[in-house]
């Protein structure tokens, strides 16, 4: 493809996918070749601003539009996903690199969430207290805010944008989304099925670009509420200026997810979770599982899972049979490579390095195999910083309660699992463990949409999750009505009163 003919990513403002005017344009690359998939345009502040104000326009109808009609919307969109499946699964993987069932759960994981904001009537309901006082009754309305907005990241690049446009729209908000500049063509392809459904023009537009459009969001005095995926760094900026600005804000941020395993767990299911969890995606997932803690006989295991890991096949994620796809950039390899070289240098010891894999066919492309470093300790880079890479480090503990204070001492809380066929000790897991989201001989325990995502800690800023019955909060204004009206007679009575005085 000439440079001419690659395509060009739109926005989407006022109900119309456009052409950007900026001049500042960057390649989406597809990670297993490089190849530049299309151009997309970092938006200017005055499209930034159209975009608002179109939202803030619609916001006036839509806002009063019955419940029914918006569900009736987001039935439509369910279907149109399913209905494209496979074609949104092979953009997703092109431009972000996982496999192809990686990339359908990805789609899939969020359709759910569309399910769930079509049934949103339910939850969006309200309290009332009959009589607080003679003939008073007290009641709630959760009223939408007006425009909202979120910012996700490359890693799921259609679930995380569907965590938030679906529910902001179905409680009656109108949505700004600024997905990740590393990945925008499936969210893109997902807007435009969104608009095919139904969603009226301004209800939902998308803007690109990377810190300056964040920041213009964060800055923007028409946007009521910003929700935000993606790493601790960003997200901490995002809440500390959203916020400083008058506006909500809720972000999931990075992660450094631990599973404890006990020498009672099935080992066939726990090594291989383990080593899906560990490796699967590349290791981009931010409830992957990077560290395992191996307890007391369970230590004989290590290498049975050095053997497990050995066998996944490395590949494009077009490609059958593929396990372990590309990193995003070759700034993400690049990184994962200097960590690992980190780790080596303090003395972790490096049981399986995947730096120098090579992929016939795809030789551009940016490769990292799984990598397996035992004897870590808590000081080592590896182990402080998020890899986000296909690299598992392994420490050990004497008892449940050692691994548990290891866990509980790791600033992040996003998601920890335990594997053991002991209910007792299981449950003393839950009890103890300071981490928002927990599995229970289950890898990455990520909510269905009937709960919330809560991960917690560093890994979360704002009390309230996407998704689920938390986010009904999120995206509504709390108004309680306190309210007495008078019979016929009362009122005239009144009205003579009024007028005696
Ligand atoms: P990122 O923070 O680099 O990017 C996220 C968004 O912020 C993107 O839209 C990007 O354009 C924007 N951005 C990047 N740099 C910016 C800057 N300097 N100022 C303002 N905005 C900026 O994250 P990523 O690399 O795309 O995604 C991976 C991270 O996301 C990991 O840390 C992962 O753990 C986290 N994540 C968390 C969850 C969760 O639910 N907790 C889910 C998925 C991913």
């Amino acid at each position: 493809m000439s440079q001419s003919q690659v395509p060009t990513v739109k926005l989407l403002i006022n109900g119309e996918f456009v052409e950007s005017n900026t001049d500042r344009w960057e390649p989406v690359l597809n990670p297993a070749t490089q190849e530049t998939l299309a151009m997309i345009p970092f938006a200017t502040q005055e499209e930034i601003d159209q975009a608002v104000q179109s939202a803030q326009e619609a916001f006036k109808t839509w806002r009063k539009t019955p419940i029914g009609v918006r569900s009736r919307i987001f039935l439509k969109y369910q279907q149109l996903i399913r209905e494209n499946m496979d074609e949104l699964a092979e953009i997703l993987t092109a431009e972000q690199g996982k496999t192809l069932p990686d990339a359908a759960g990805d789609v899939f994981r969020g359709l759910e969430v569309v399910e769930h904001a079509a049934a949103i009537g339910n939850l969006q309901m309200s309290e009332f207290a009959n009589n607080v006082a003679s003939d008073v009754d007290t009641y709630t309305l959760y009223q939408p805010l007006g425009v909202c907005a979120g910012i996700t990241p490359f890693n799921f690049p259609a679930m995380i944008p569907l965590w938030m446009f679906p529910m902001a729209i179905a409680t009656g908000n109108t949505f700004v989304l600024k997905p990740s500049e590393q990945d925008p063509m499936v969210t893109m392809r997902l807007a435009e099925l969104a608009m095919k459904a139904g969603v009226p023009k301004g209800v939902l537009n998308v803007i690109h670009g990377g810190e300056e459009a964040v920041n213009a969001i964060c800055d923007h005095p028409l946007i009521k509420a910003v929700s935000f995926v993606g790493s601790t760094k960003v997200g901490t900026h995002v809440y500390n200026r959203a916020s400083l600005n008058g506006k909500r804000a809720q972000c999931m941020m990075g992660a450094k997810n631990h599973a404890v395993i006990l020498p009672d767990a099935n080992k066939e299911q726990t090594l291989n979770n383990i080593v899906g969890a560990a490796f699967g995606a590349a290791g981009q997932r931010c409830m992957a599982l990077p560290v395992i803690i191996l307890v007391g006989d369970a230590r004989d295991w290590l290498d049975e899972l050095v053997e497990r890991a050995k066998t996944l096949k490395v590949n494009a994620g077009k490609e059958p049979d593929t396990d372990v796809g590309p990193l995003i950039s070759p700034q993400a390899l690049e990184r994962v490579r200097r960590l690992i070289g980190e780790g080596e240098a303090a003395g972790a010891k490096l049981l399986l390095d995947g730096r120098d894999i090579k992929v016939p066919g795809y030789e551009k492309g940016n490769f990292v195999g799984p990598t397996l470093f035992a004897d870590v300790t808590t000081e080592m880079s590896i182990y402080t910083e998020e890899i986000f890479g296909p690299v598992l480090c392994v420490l050990t503990a004497d008892s449940l309660e050692e691994a548990i204070d290891i866990v509980n001492a790791n600033p992040n809380g996003n998601g920890t699992a335990i594997f053991t066929q002991s209910g007792a000790a299981a449950r003393r897991f839950q009890e103890d463990i300071d981490v928002g989201q927990v599995g229970i001989n289950l890898p990455i325990p990520v909510p269905v949409p009937l709960f919330s995502f809560s991960g917690s800690r560093a890994s979360k800023l704002g009390d309230l999750g996407p998704y689920g019955k938390d986010v009904i909060r999120f995206y509504t204004q709390t108004k309680t009505v306190t309210a007495r009206w008078f019979e016929d007679d009362q009122v005239s009575e009144m009205n003579t009163t009024i007028s005696l005085k």
